[in-house]
């Protein structure tokens, strides 16, 4: 599957300097007596192999690791055509569309995956920034995400049937390299559906992402549990309600956080569920917390905050809820996260709110 066009996503220079988040990944790696993990993560075709066009406007480059990576498919037909001439050909096509029907500036996702297993880079910059790892390029796949999240798509329809095996298998490696590149655990790996009014990435690879969550975590390590969320609705009279509110008050709502879901914080969420192409049905769950709860730590202030620190008392933990995440938090945030057997890093990212909100 190497090419003279395709660049190793391994750089020796990554290894070392990550060594701190690296280190127990590659430990794991060295002692796995499972299948062996070729180090350098599946080769990948940078626009220029491909014959990408310019795009319409620079490429927003931002400083900062992604918070997970997000799975998709194609909705393109199940092509029996496995080489890479078609992966370049999916590529090309694929960045026509979007910027000549969509209107996009580029591709919108970071990665592709043929269906013959070759990889290729989609937005401009996504494989050196990647080849940084600590920064993303912004992208165009997913509503509410694009700043946050990698894009990966899979050439195919999956509703009704699953990816080859060899597809599969090149999708595990990628996650592996991004995860291992940005320091993501393999909880941190969902589909589309997870965020928007969507079918993507069609039934079949959706019910296969708790599989693929525990390939990676074979390989590096970590939780491979996705974030489970309750389901809030109006008549809920309930701490958790508190929550909901002020996190849409920090998204800009005008609304009282007051534990009671009432018409106002229903009218709120639909509004909220439709600036992030959410299904609206007024009902808190698995796409409005996915898009609501960003990762929160020391630094940090306002009602998210807030919403921290009420959990943590309610929960046992007490804490000012002055809406400032200072050492003190941070400090409750760590004991929280030991009593919950989650690593004690004082950071409230999704698994931790989801254990707030458990
Ligand atoms: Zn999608």
């Amino acid at each position: 599957m190497t090419t003279p066009t395709a660049r190793p996503l391994l750089r020796r220079r990554t290894l070392l300097a990550g060594a701190l988040s690296l280190g127990a990944a590659l430990t794991a790696l060295g002692s796995a007596a499972g299948p062996v993990w070729a180090a350098g993560g599946p080769p990948v075709s940078g626009c220029e192999a491909w014959g990408a066009r310019a795009p319409k406007s620079p490429v927003k480059v931002l400083t900062g690791r992604p918070q997970k990576i997000i799975v998709h498919h194609t909705a393109t037909d199940n092509v029996t055509e496995y080489g890479q001439d078609r992966a370049f050909a999916l590529a090309r096509a694929m960045q026509t569309y979007q910027m000549d029907t969509e209107g996009w500036i580029d591709t919108g996702q970071h990665f592709t995956i043929s269906r013959g297993a070759f990889v290729t880079e989609g937005r401009h910059g996504s494989l050196a920034a990647l080849d940084t790892g600590a920064q993303t390029v912004e992208a165009a796949h997913c509503t509410g995400q694009n700043t946050v999240a990698i894009g990966i798509e899979n050439e195919g329809t999956y509703t009704a049937e699953e990816p080859r095996a060899e597809q599969y298998a090149t999708l595990v490696d990628l996650c592996t390299r991004i995860c291992l590149q940005y320091g993501l655990r393999p909880y941190q790996i969902y589909g589309h559906r997870d965020f928007n009014n969507t079918q993507c990435p069609g039934d079949r690879l959706y019910a296969l992402l708790p599989k693929l969550r525990a390939d990676v975590a074979a390989r590096i390590g970590g939780d491979a549990t996705a974030p489970v969320w309750p389901v809030l609705r109006t008549g809920d009279v309930d701490e958790r309600v508190r929550v909901l509110q002020c996190l849409l008050v920090q998204r800009g709502a005008a609304i009282t956080p007051d534990g009671s879901f009432g018409p106002a914080t229903e009218g709120a969420l639909r509004a909220f569920q439709t600036q992030i192409g959410a299904g609206i049905d007024g009902v808190a769950g698995n796409q409005t917390w996915n898009q609501l709860c960003a990762p929160v730590a020391q630094g940090a202030t306002g009602e998210a905050v807030k919403a921290v620190q009420s959990r943590l008392s309610a929960l046992g933990f007490p804490t000012t809820a002055d809406g400032a995440f200072g050492p003190g938090t941070a400090a409750r945030v760590s004991a929280f996260q030991s009593a919950r057997a989650l690593p004690q890093d004082g950071v409230v990212d999704a698994r931790t709110w989801s254990r707030l909100l458990g």
